[in-house]
């Protein structure tokens, strides 16, 4: 097998593991037992895993919220965002591409009564900064546009947003679930007032992710989901997962230490595999930005074949059609759609996604074993 869906998912760091084992069996305290030694070990590890994973993306360890990950992190941002402004405007600004924990969040608010926007994308998959401009109205609270896109690995230029929304006082939402990773964040540079991020992104566990959330110039005041013991100051109660964090700061920690190395190493992989099967078979479209895209992604649509059929082909490689968190539905793919892919070409698309493990000889033997299937299923 040789895994190429690193955007779905990615296996934990050894070093990773590592650092979790402890806060199984031994240090188990639960980090709101205030009064022994248990209790104060977790807390004062939890702090300091805050330190790491606010460090991540320029912010202060206090601003990091724990959530079970990126998912509720988008939830936690947009309905806490909506509830808690809907005073000073019911409108919100996200683009036709995000991931379906905001489109869904956002179809759920408009039931609500909220009216929300959809940014339409080029061909490349980003959004138009005039656009955005036009479609602020005195009634904007929020505008949400993610990091990189999960499916064309598209950036979306976020310093020039967080410029607008500074400007006009509405407050900027991304989920950089697909960015942490290879790009250097900056919540102050960036002007970004809410950001989610997922542990599994980026070879820690699954199951805990964080939504940062401002705490000044201006500070951001949010309604809870989750009530309960007031953890995360109020903001999502219930026991945190101290070795999930612990590995979730571990995996920050590695980003930090390789990531202009590993992205180098990913876009180097990347690009041969490219090359390689645009010099096998003709009638391909490579999806998403040229050069504004992830260093890991390659989405490329084959003329005249078929995705499930060719998924049949090439049992050995773990990739996938589509967006891995909807391959359950088999319609086209809306973030193809927005760019404008016809139905027929979008079912015949593959999303490969590079990783921290991946080799020269999976990229030789993906590229082989890729490039025939296509060639037999047109012959
Ligand atoms: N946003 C994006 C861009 C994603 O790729 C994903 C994961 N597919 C999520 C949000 C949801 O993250 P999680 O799996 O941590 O809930």
């Amino acid at each position: 097998m040789i895994y190429l869906d690193f955007h779905a998912t990615t296996p934990v760091d050894p070093e990773v593991f590592e650092a979790m084992k402890t806060y199984f069996c031994e240090e188990f305290g639960n980090a709101a037992s205030a009064n022994h030694q248990y209790g104060w070990t977790a807390q004062s590890k939890v702090d300091q895993c805050r330190k790491t994973l606010g460090q991540l993306i320029g912010a202060q360890g206090k601003e990091i919220v724990f959530t079970s990950g990126a998912t509720e992190s988008n939830n936690l941002a947009l309905f806490g965002t909506a509830e808690s402004y809907k005073e000073k405007g019911k409108h919100i600004i996200t683009a036709s591409t995000e991931h379906k924990s905001i489109l869904d969040s956002c179809t759920e608010l408009e039931k609500r009564g909220f009216k929300v926007t959809y940014l339409p994308v080029d061909s490349f998959g980003r959004i138009s900064l005039d656009g955005l401009l036009k479609a602020i109205t005195a009634e904007t609270i929020l505008v949400s546009i993610m990091a990189a896109n999960n499916e064309i690995g598209t950036l979306q230029p976020l310093r020039e947003i967080g410029k607008i929304t500074r400007e006009k006082n509405i407050i900027f939402h991304t989920d950089a679930v697909q960015g942490v990773g290879y790009l250097k964040l900056d919540v102050e540079a960036m002007n970004i007032d809410l950001l989610s991020f997922s542990s599994h992104k980026i070879y820690g566990p699954k199951g805990i992710g964080a939504l940062y959330v401002r705490s000044q110039n201006p500070r951001i005041k949010l309604k809870p989901l989750i009530y309960g013991g007031g953890h995360e100051r109020g903001l999502r109660s219930g026991t945190l997962n101290v070795p999930g964090i612990v590995g979730f700061a571990k995996a920050a920690e590695l980003v930090m230490k390789n990531r202009d190395k590993e992205f180098e190493k990913v876009k180097g992989l990347r690009d041969k595999l490219e090359n390689f099967i645009k010099s096998k078979v003709d009638k391909i479209k490579v999806n998403g930005h040229p050069t504004d895209r992830l260093p890991n992604n390659l989405n490329m649509s084959f003329e005249g074949v078929d995705g499930a059929s060719l998924l049949c082909e090439i049992k050995e490689l773990c990739v996938s059609t589509g967006s891995a968190c909807s391959s359950a539905k088999i319609d086209p793919s809306h973030v193809l759609t927005a760019i404008g892919l016809p139905a027929d070409l979008a079912m015949s698309t593959l999303r490969l996604g590079l990783g921290r493990m991946t080799t020269p000889e999976d990229i030789e033997n993906a590229g082989k074993i890729l490039s025939s299937a296509i060639s037999t299923l047109r012959a």
